[in-house]
C-alpha cells in the first residue's frame, strides 16, 4: 500500500510505439492507466509484469450527435466496461462521461455543446448522465474499482459543466471511487496553484471518491510548441498531491517520451 497523497500513476496512451520496460520503471510509479481502444494481451503483460496497481481508461461514449441518454450510447459504455474488465484490471476509468462540448477552451465562443434532441429534451443533463453512470456500473465486475475523468472547472464559476455537459461532480463523486481532475493548468489558463486549490474544491463537495489530479507533461494540443519545462513539472507535481490529493497521475507517458523529459521527470519522481 502506498500512503495517501503519494500514489504516482502514469497514463499510458501507445500514442506512437511500445514502451520499453526501462521505459516503465525508471520513474518507480506505483500504477498505470492504460487506453482501452490501444490495449492488447502483450501490452497487458508488460503491464502486469512491471506494475501491482493496474487501470484501464476507455472513452465511455460515442460522441459526435450519439445523446448520452439513448440505448446507442448505453450500449456502446457497456461493450467499452464489458471490454476492461476482460483484462481484470485493478480500476476502470470512465473517461468523456458527458453530454459533448469543447471544454478544453472556455474562452471559445463556439463549444461544440450537445443540442437538445429526442432523448434529453427538457431533461436535467447532469441527472441523465448520473443514471447512465449508475445503469452501468451495475456491469462492472464486483472486485473492479471504478473512476472517472472530470472537467476541471467549479460549478459555481462554469455552470455549463453540469447543467451542458452534465458532469456533476457531487453526484458522480458519490458514485466512482475515484476521480481524476484533468487539471492541465496551461491548457485551461489557470495557475500551477489551480491544481491544489481544485483538488480542494472537490474535497470540500463532501465526495466519497478520492482525488487523484491528473497533470499535463507538456504544452497541448499537439500543435502548441512545448514551452512546460521541467521544473513547472515539478510544481504540478507538489501542487497535485496536496492532500486531500490521493496522487497525481500524468497525461502522458507517450508525451514524456515525445518530448524527451522521462530522464528528468523520472529522477525527480523518484525523490519524492
Ligand atoms: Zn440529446
Amino acid at each position: 500500500m502506498v500512503k495517501r497523497g503519494s500514489m504516482k500513476i502514469l497514463f499510458l496512451e501507445y500514442k506512437f510505439r511500445d514502451f520499453t520496460d526501462s521505459e516503465l520503471l525508471l520513474p518507480k510509479a506505483d500504477g498505470v492507466i492504460a487506453a482501452l481502444e490501444r490495449l492488447n494481451r502483450s501490452r497487458w503483460s508488460q503491464i502486469k509484469r512491471c506494475f501491482s496497481w493496474k487501470g484501464i481508461s476507455f472513452t465511455s461514449l460515442p460522441g459526435g450527435d450519439v445523446c448520452p441518454a439513448s440505448d446507442v450510447a448505453f450500449d456502446f459504455l457497456i461493450t467499452k466496461i464489458k471490454s476492461a474488465c476482460k483484462y481484470k484490471p485493478d480500476i476502470i476509468w470512465f473517461d468523456h462521461l458527458r453530454f459533448e462540448g469543447h471544454w478544453e477552451d472556455p474562452s471559445k465562443e463556439n463549444l461544440g455543446f450537445h443540442k437538445e434532441c429526442q432523448y434529453c429534451k427538457g431533461r436535467d443533463r447532469s441527472q441523465l448522465i448520473l443514471a447512465l453512470a449508475n445503469r452501468a456500473l451495475g456491469a462492472v465486475t464486483s472486485q473492479t474499482k471504478t473512476g472517472y475523468f472530470a472537467v476541471p472547472f467549479k460549478m459555481e464559476d462554469c455552470s455549463w459543466i453540469a447543467d451542458v455537459l452534465g458532469q456533476d461532480h457531487k453526484k458522480l463523486g458519490e458514485v466512482f471511487d475515484s476521480v481524476s481532475p484533468m487539471l492541465y493548468h496551461r491548457m485551461i489558463g489557470k495557475p500551477v496553484s489551480y491544481i491544489s486549490e481544485y483538488s480542494q474544491y472537490l474535497f470540500k463537495l463532501g465526495i466519497k471518491a478520492e482525488i487523484i489530479p491528473i497533470v499535463q507533461l507538456k504544452d497541448m494540443p499537439d500543435y502548441l510548441e512545448d514551452k512546460l519545462t521541467v521544473n513547472e513539472i515539478q510544481k504540478e507535481v507538489r501542487e497535485a498531491v496536496k492532500l486531500p490529493s490521493a496522487g497525481v497521475a500524468f497525461f502522458s507517458w507517450d508525451q514524456a517520451i515525445e518530448k524527451n523529459k522521462i530522464v528528468p521527470v523520472s529522477s525527480f519522481l523518484r525523490s519524492i
